[in-house]
This record gives structure tokens, sequence and C-alpha cells, in this order.
């Protein structure tokens, strides 16, 4: 139940008689709990949650380390998921989660489209904030945002026409909000939905890899 005074407050442990650092071993011995009858008045439902509870003995063996599964279960063994499910602070779910994580991605291209969703890739506008100047390593853009790599670039522009025009058909757009957009759109095979995610992914991911050699090359747009 946590602790008794978080529980009750001062006053509580006063009423219960029971001393501000007792360890559980000082508030009972083989008759039962320890706790004065006259905490009842004050705090009836503490009183009676501890005398329901069956107080530790010898006999019962020696004490063991639990994981708590939820807000009332404990296990011997250890969950990732429950722990973490107890840990993390729920959020709305994202419109553009199918777009990041399905069972056929590419786990390493799921990576980097979710960071691209996030806008967590260094991008020239995020880079600046660092003191680092950069413009797009592929068409010299000076202003080189996610914006602009997906897909406002030219360069990347026909990448991404050139891989998924056919499965996006009309939707094909440079703006980044409408393609994802088109992205989402209804009405496909479950086949299409699977290749058209896999194409995006695909080309985010090689589009970011070749921006990166460039830039780390240093020939950035030398091919113009
Ligand atoms: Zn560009």
């Amino acid at each position: 139940m946590g602790k008794l005074m978080d529980e009750t407050g001062e006053i509580g442990i006063r009423y219960l008689g029971v001393a501000r650092q007792a360890t559980f071993a000082d508030v009972v011995d083989e008759n039962g709990w320890k706790i004065r009858s006259r905490g009842h008045r004050s705090f009836p439902n503490t009183y009676e949650k501890i005398n329901a509870f069956t107080f530790p003995t010898p006999q019962a063996g020696a004490d063991i380390a639990l994981w708590r599964y939820n807000q009332d279960e404990y296990k011997e063994s250890f969950c990732s998921a429950s722990t973490w499910n107890q840990l993390r602070s729920k959020k709305e779910r994202v419109t553009w989660r199918k777009l990041v994580w399905f069972s056929q991605a590419v786990p390493h291209h799921s990576f980097m489209a979710w960071l691209t969703f996030r806008n967590r890739l260094s991008t020239g506008d995020r880079m600046r904030l660092w003191g680092i100047t950069q413009g797009c390593t592929l068409c010299g853009e000076v202003n080189e945002t996610r914006e602009h790599l997906y897909f406002a670039c030219p360069f990347s522009f026909m990448i991404w026409l050139n891989t998924a025009g056919q499965l996006i058909g009309e939707g094909i757009t440079p703006d980044w909000d409408d393609t994802i957009v088109s992205l989402l759109q209804p009405g496909r095979t479950r086949l299409d939905s699977i290749l058209v995610r896999m194409a995006f992914q695909t080309v985010v991911y090689t589009i970011w890899r070749e921006r990166n050699s460039r830039r780390h090359r240093g020939d950035a747009y030398s091919y113009y």
C-alpha cells in the first residue's frame, strides 16, 4: 500500500502507535499487527486494511522480491512490457504510426522514418541551432529542412516520383503534409498499402544516407 506516513500523515502514525522509523519487523509479532485499536476511530479504512492483510511469520518462509505487473498484481518473473507500461506516460495515438511501424518494414528504415516524423533528423535548420551551416547537399538550397528533403527538393522529388509515382498516382506531391495524406489514403489493396509504405521508408532512408555521404565527402551537388 506504500508508506503509512503517506496514507495517514503524522497524526495517523501517532493514533496507530507506529514509530516514525518503524520497519515491518517492529510492528508485527506472532499474534499479529501491533497497531493501536484506538487508531480505528480516526482511520477506520487504514486500520481495517492493515488488519485484513496476512501478517508475516517466520513459518511463511523468507522474503522474496516480486515484480509489479499492474496496480495489484505481483509476480516472480520480470516482464518488460508490463514494466514499460507502468513507467511510460501514454499519449494520443499519432495518425502516421502505420507509416512507421508495420510488420513487413525493415527495422532500420522504420527507425529512420520515426525520426523523420518526429523531425529529429539533423537537417540544416536544426544544425543552425548548434552553430553549423548546412545547406541541401542534393540541390544547393540554402535552407535545408525536413520539408525540403521530403520532397520539396527537386532531386528528392524525382527519386520519390520514380519510385512511388505508379503506386500513388495523381496524389503524389512534393509537399510533406500532403505526402502523409496520400500515403494514408484508404482504398488500396493490402499489398499496395504495404508496398507504398515500404517505398516511402526506403526512399526516406536512402535520401538521408545520400545526403550524409555527400556532406562527408564535401562534394555537395557537384553533379549539377
Ligand atoms: Zn535539395
